[in-house]
């Protein structure tokens, strides 16, 4: 008699060898050269399927080199990106100060666990200088986003001594353990056990163009906030006592903009409503600018378009340069409650990183970067809005700086997502040298993210290729 472990595990060595084939079919056919099909097909053989979520077209190109907003493949393809490498390379792929001061700080230590470094130093004294809160902060390292999360979760459990969090529909903060709890997304419909004694609620996000609640903005008057405050106010949660209350909550985990829901940009109150209740239940507010901080949304910080100050800002991506890198920077009695050993890590902090770091915060702040997403954010966006008047599939496109969602339905009025017409979309762009990633809800959404660099004329290119492949699209769906 077959047990049903075995059968589970019978069952998945079947679908396993199904993804399998699927992927070297999709190789086969998508490949963009014979040296990426080559290699790809060596990546099925040794990678974890876990590994390979190709998200940006059907085959991924095998990456030769990076230059500005452009990526070359193994085969000689150009592509203009608008991922900036999934939003890694703020200030373009190998900015030529942040490649010096990698070679000048490889010259020195690598990495040295435990010894700081003066790069580290001075890193973490222009990171407290420049991100929001006008009371005493502190920074802990660490290196990936996911960690950054796990290390903000920890210190507010801690911190608060109570257990629970909320997060919000959509969200996205990573994959390891903890971080995936708060993540909403169904990438994980088998993991979703809490770790140890978390209970993660989740409430939604101010994603105005599908409102949860029904309503429309402006007239909601901040429906969800108001959900939420109505939630702390009421008599489960302990007549107002955060620490006798069933729910037990230590803090709110918010992306200022959501990423992976499909580049999401809620109004401004949103953020600065969530502080308010904060304020009001003593809780923590946990703002993941991962994906949204660095100049992108044409602010250093997202979270400065609504005048907040969290309590915990959790940063990564673009911080370390390209080299991983990934920081918690937060008050003070906070970030110091958990004590010597609370949180560290081999690779926290790592030289090269923060050196890599130093030098793209000074490009930042020297160039007036953050200045420059906002001005070519609106350009964009009004290339977007151009191509909506001619297609009907696009429902919606809204963005702050460089941080731009656009939504495509299959009826304006009913809102039916259109996710197949986006999937045949983002691989028509790939083919004709055109990578940007598609997300949301539905799988119907555009992320708008390259580099922070990217010039009106790569922009006017992107655009004409996709004008191009809509045209076609329509042809072919309608
Ligand atoms: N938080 C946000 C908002 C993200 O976008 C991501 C990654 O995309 C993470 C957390 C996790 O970061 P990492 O992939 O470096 O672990």
């Amino acid at each position: 008699m077959v047990r049903p472990i075995e059968e589970r595990i019978m069952n998945e060595r079947v679908r396993m060898k199904a993804k399998r084939d699927e992927l070297l079919n999709r190789i086969e056919k998508e490949a963009r050269g014979e040296k990426s099909k080559k290699l790809l097909k060596e990546i099925i053989q040794t990678e974890s399927l876990s590994h390979l979520y190709w998200n940006v077209c059907v085959a991924p190109p095998v990456v030769a080199g990076c230059k500005g907003s452009t990526m070359t493949d193994v085969d000689g393809n150009e592509y203009i990106d608008f991922t900036g490498g999934f939003g890694v390379h703020a200030i373009g792929f190998s900015h030529p100060k942040v490649v010096a001061a990698i070679e000048e700080q490889a010259q020195r230590v690598l990495q040295y666990c435990e010894m700081p470094s003066e790069p580290r130093i001075e890193l973490g004294k222009k990171m407290l200088e420049i991100t929001p809160g006008d009371f005493e902060k502190k920074i802990l390292w660490a290196v990936t986003g996911a960690e950054a999360i796990e290390a903000a979760a920890k210190l507010a459990r801690y911190y608060t001594g109570r257990t629970n969090l909320i997060a919000f529909t959509g969200a996205y903060h990573g994959r390891t353990t903890g971080a995936m709890a708060l993540t909403a997304n169904a990438y994980f419909k088998n993991f979703h056990q809490l770790p140890v004694d978390t209970a993660v609620l989740r409430f939604p996000y101010a994603y105005c163009y599908r409102c949860a609640l029904g309503e429309k903005y402006p007239d909601c008057n901040m429906a969800c906030t108001r959900y939420l405050d109505n939630f702390f106010s009421s008599i489960q949660y302990g007549l107002r006592d955060p620490d006798r209350g069933i729910t037990n909550v230590a803090g709110i985990f918010v992306e200022p903009c959501q990423g992976h829901a499909g580049y999401i940009v809620p109004p401004v109150e949103f953020l600065s409503e969530l502080r308010k209740i904060c304020d009001k239940y003593e809780l923590l507010l946990i703002a993941d600018e991962i994906m949204c901080g660095f100049g992108r949304t044409g602010k250093l910080w997202a979270c400065e378009h609504s005048n907040v100050a969290p309590d915990l800002m959790c940063i990564g991506k673009a911080i370390g340069g390209g080299i991983p890198l990934s920081a918690v920077v937060g008050r003070q009695e906070i970030l110091d409650c958990m004590g010597p050993g609370g949180h560290m890590g081999t690779f926290a902090g790592n030289h090269i990183a923060c050196a890599a770091g130093l030098a793209l915060v000074r490009v930042l702040l020297e160039e007036k970067i953050p200045e420059r997403a906002a001005r070519t954010g609106k350009y964009l966006v009004e290339k977007w809005l151009d191509l909506q008047d001619r297609h009907r599939l696009i429902g919606d496109v809204a963005g702050r700086g460089l941080f731009i969602g656009v939504e495509l339905v299959k009826n304006r009025e009913t809102k039916e997502p259109a996710a197949e017409e986006t999937a045949w979309i983002q691989n028509e762009c790939y083919k004709r040298g055109f990578l940007i990633q598609r997300a949301g809800y539905y799988g119907n959404r555009f992320n708008n993210y390259p580099t922070l660099m990217i010039t009106e004329e790569e922009i006017d290119r992107a655009m004409e290729i996709t004008d191009s492949v809509m045209s076609d699209a329509e042809r072919k769906f309608h």
